[in-house]
């Protein structure tokens, strides 16, 4: 599997692009577009989807731009759609400057599983940091948007964010996986699961609560 991580747009967070047997898959177009597809040319991928961990702006800002460039459709979880044409809910209105995009061309669910180039894609709905918000897991890796960053997690007091909702996704759904899982976020450094059970201080108070099981 291709990752290439394009890093810091203008709202600092992370774009992938996820790439096997010339087949690939954009993650969070929130840099520049031409960049993005630069990366896409140099790898030679023919881009299947365009998906959106989440629906805040500093993840979707140029997903006109890569649509237009790839001519891929862009997928979101449902509970997140409404966020692309809605600048209170994308959060863009914060920025002074309202941003309204074209509707998804597909919803994505828990449990989907995506084909890139043989690739197994797998969704899984992480809501809290936004109630549509996933994270998408492919071989040993996961990309996690804003869920679950190196040493913290997203911040869940924007719109419609729940921090119990965010700490029962990451309990359930992430620090279930194996150690070796390479956690890639929306914002920051790569980390991996088993780092962040030892030393993520939201995980660790969790563990603290006597509800979790290490
Ligand atoms: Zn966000
Ligand atoms: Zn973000």
């Amino acid at each position: 599997m291709i990752i290439k991580c394009l890093p810091t747009g203008m709202f600092g967070s992370n774009c992938y692009v996820i790439g096997e047997n010339g087949e690939g898959m954009i993650i969070d177009p929130g840099t520049d577009g031409g960049e993005i597809y630069s990366v896409v040319e140099e790898n030679n991928l023919k881009v299947k989807y365009i998906i959106l961990t989440h629906g805040h702006i500093d993840h979707i800002c140029s997903v006109e731009q890569v649509k237009a460039s790839t001519g891929a459709p862009v997928l979101v979880h449902e509970k997140d759609a409404e966020a692309l044409s809605d600048s209170m809910l994308n959060g863009s209105a914060m920025f002074g400057k309202s941003a309204a995009f074209s509707s998804a061309g597909g919803f994505v669910k828990d449990g989907d599983i995506l084909d890139i180039g043989g690739l197994k894609v797998q969704i899984i709905h992480t809501p809290g940091h936004s109630p549509g918000s996933i994270c998408i897991k492919a071989e040993n890796s996961i990309f996690t948007g804003d869920t679950l960053f190196k040493r913290s997690i997203g911040r869940t007091d924007l719109g419609n964010g729940s921090y119990e909702d965010i700490m029962d996704s990451i309990m359930k759904k992430l620090v279930a996986l194996p150690e070796d899982t390479v956690v890639y976020p929306g914002h920051g450094e790569p980390t991996n699961i088993g780092s962040e059970k030892k030393l993520n201080p939201f995980i660790k108070k969790e563990y603290g609560n006597n509800k979790w099981y290490m």
